[in-house]
C-alpha cells in the first residue's frame, strides 16, 4: 500500500494521463497495485511524497550510476544552464561528448546524438537498412530496444509485462520485416540465415538482454552473431542502452572483446537528462544526413545540458575508477543473497554482471524468455509489495533487471539483505 498523497495523485493522474503515468512499468500493474510519487531523491535513497524512504535499485532504470542528483552532475547542470538551455545549433559539449564515447568504445568511429534509446535504435535501424539496401532485421524474443514500430515485436520490458508483446497500432507489414528468433539458439540463428541471410540488413540484439530479467549469452553466441552477420553482408547492431557505461568504458562489447558495426547508448551518458546516441563504423555512419541519403534529425538532439550531464557523470566514473567499485559491490550483494536464498531453501536463480543483477524465483537455467516466464510470480508479487513496506524498491515487475549505484554502500546492502530475509520468513 502507498501513503494517502501518493494515492491521491495517482487517482488525479488517471483523469489526465493514459494509466496515470508515462511509461508502463511504472504503473505498477504487475504487481497488482499503485504506484508511490517521488519527492525527491539523493545517494542511494528515494524519499516518496508522503515523506517515506526508500534505498533505490532502480536508479531511474539505469542513468543514475553515480546514485540521485550527485552534485557533479547537478552543479554541472546549474552552471551550463545559466548559459541556455537548448540552441538548436551546434555547441562545444556536442564535440566533446562524441570525443568520449569515440574514445571508450573503440568500435564507435563515429557517433550521432539523440534523445532516447527508442530514437537510437530506430535510426540504428534505418541505417542498417538503407547501408545493405536490404528490409529484413533480426531481433531476439525478449529483448527490448524501445517503441519504435520495426522493434515492438516480442518485446521485453514494459510490453511483456502487459503480456502483449505486439502492440495495436504496429502495421503487420512493418513487423513481418522483423524476423524474431529464440536467443541463445545457435541452430535457429543458422536456420534463417540460410534461407535468408541474404535480404537480412541487421541483427539487433540487447548486448546482456535485461530486459526480461537479465540473461547470459552461452560461451560463443556472441562471436557467432558477429561471424554469421559479416559472412551475410548484414550488420550486427549491439543495444548498449542499458550496459553502455555501466558495465564498463567499453560496455558488453568491451567486455566479450567484440567489435559491433553499430552500437546504440543512452541512460548513462546523459546523467539521467533525456539521451540517446547511435554510432560505429565511419563508412556505414556517413551514410546519414546531412552527407548521405538516411534522414534522421532531432530538435534536442545534442542538448547542452544533456551532454554537460552525461560528461559530468562520465569524468566522474572515470576520475573515482566507479568500475572496479561497482563490481566489489555486486559481488559483496551477490554472496551474501546467495548465503540467505539457500539457507532459505527457495528455489532461485541469480544473475548478475557488475552493477546489474536479477532475481528469478525459479530453479530453471535462464536461458532465454521462455524460463523467465516460468518463474513464481505469485511469490514475486508477495515479495514486491513485503519489500516496498520495509523501505526497499526493487523494480515492480519480475522482467526487470537491478541497478546498484556508487552512492550505494556496504551498510545499505546489508539492510536490504536484512529486509529480504524478514520478507521471505513472513510468506
Ligand atoms: N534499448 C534497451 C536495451 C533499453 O533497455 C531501453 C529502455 N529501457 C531502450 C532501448 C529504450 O530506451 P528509451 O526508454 O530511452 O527510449
Amino acid at each position: 500500500m502507498t501513503g494517502p498523497l501518493s494515492q491521491k495523485l495517482f487517482a488525479t493522474a488517471k483523469g489526465f494521463i493514459p494509466g496515470g503515468v508515462n511509461s508502463p512499468v511504472r504503473a505498477f500493474r504487475n504487481v497488482g497495485g499503485e504506484p508511490f510519487f517521488v519527492r525527491r531523491a539523493k545517494g542511494s535513497r528515494i524519499e516518496d511524497v508522503d515523506a517515506k524512504t526508500y534505498i533505490d535499485y532502480i536508479g531511474s532504470w539505469g542513468p543514475n550510476i553515480l546514485g540521485h542528483a550527485p552534485t557533479v552532475v547537478t552543479n554541472t547542470i546549474h552552471e551550463v544552464a545559466k548559459d541556455g538551455v537548448s540552441f538548436g545549433i551546434p555547441n562545444p559539449f556536442e564535440v566533446e561528448m562524441a570525443r568520449t564515447i569515440t574514445e571508450w568504445v573503440p568500435s564507435v568511429e563515429k557517433v550521432r546524438m539523440c534523445s532516447s534509446g527508442t530514437e537510437a535504435t530506430m535510426s540504428a535501424i534505418r541505417l542498417a537498412r538503407g547501408f545493405t539496401k536490404r528490409d529484413y532485421i533480426v531481433k531476439f524474443n525478449g529483448c527490448y530496444h524501445g517503441h519504435s514500430d520495426s522493434l515492438l515485436v516480442a518485446a521485453g520490458s514494459g510490453a511483456l509485462t502487459h503480456g502483449e508483446p505486439d502492440s495495436a497500432g504496429v502495421p503487420a507489414a512493418f513487423a513481418e520485416k522483423t524476423i524474431v528468433l529464440p536467443y541463445n539458439d545457435f541452430e535457429a540463428l543458422e536456420k534463417v540465415f540460410k534461407e535468408q541471410g541474404d535480404q537480412i540488413a541487421a541483427i539487433i540484439v540487447e548486448s546482456y538482454p535485461a530486459n526480461a530479467g537479465l540473461i547470459f549469452p552461452k560461451p560463443g553466441y556472441l562471436d557467432r552473431l558477429s561471424s554469421i552477420t559479416k559472412e551475410n553482408g548484414a550488420l550486427l547492431i549491439f543495444d548498449e542502452v542499458m550496459t553502455g557505461f555501466r558495465l564498463g568504458k567499453a560496455g558488453v562489447q568491451g567486455i566479450e572483446n567484440l567489435t559491433p558495426d553499430l552500437s546504440c547508448f543512452g541512460k548513462v551518458i546523459g546523467g539521467g537528462l533525456p539521451v540517446g546516441a547511435f554510432g560505429g563504423r565511419a563508412d556505414v555512419m556517413d551514410l546519414l544526413a546531412p552527407i548521405g541519403p538516411v534522414y534522421q534529425a532531432g530538435t534536442l538532439s545534442g542538448n547542452p545540458l544533456a551532454m554537460a550531464a552525461g560528461l559530468a557523470q562520465l569524468k566522474e566514473l572515470s576520475k573515482i575508477s566507479g568500475f572496479p567499485r561497482l563490481e566489489e559491490l555486486g559481488a559483496y550483494f551477490e554472496s551474501g543473497l546467495r548465503k540467505l536464498m539457500d539457507a532459505k531453501g527457495i528455489p532461485y536463480r541469480f544473475n548478475r554482471t557488475g552493477s546489474m543483477f536479477c532475481l528469478f524465483f525459479t530453479d530453471r537455467e535462464i536461458v532465454n524468455v521462455d524460463d523467465v516466464m516460468k518463474q513464481d510470480l505469485e511469490l514475486f508479487k508477495k515479495f514486491f509489495w513485503g519489500c516496498l513496506d520495509k523501505g526497499i524498491y526493487i523494480a515492480p515487475s519480475p522482467y526487470e533487471t537491478g541497478f546498484l549505484s556508487l552512492a550505494h554502500t556496504e551498510a545499505d546492502l546489508d539492510d536490504t539483505l536484512t529486509v529480504f530475509e524478514e520478507v521471505l520468513s513472513s510468506i
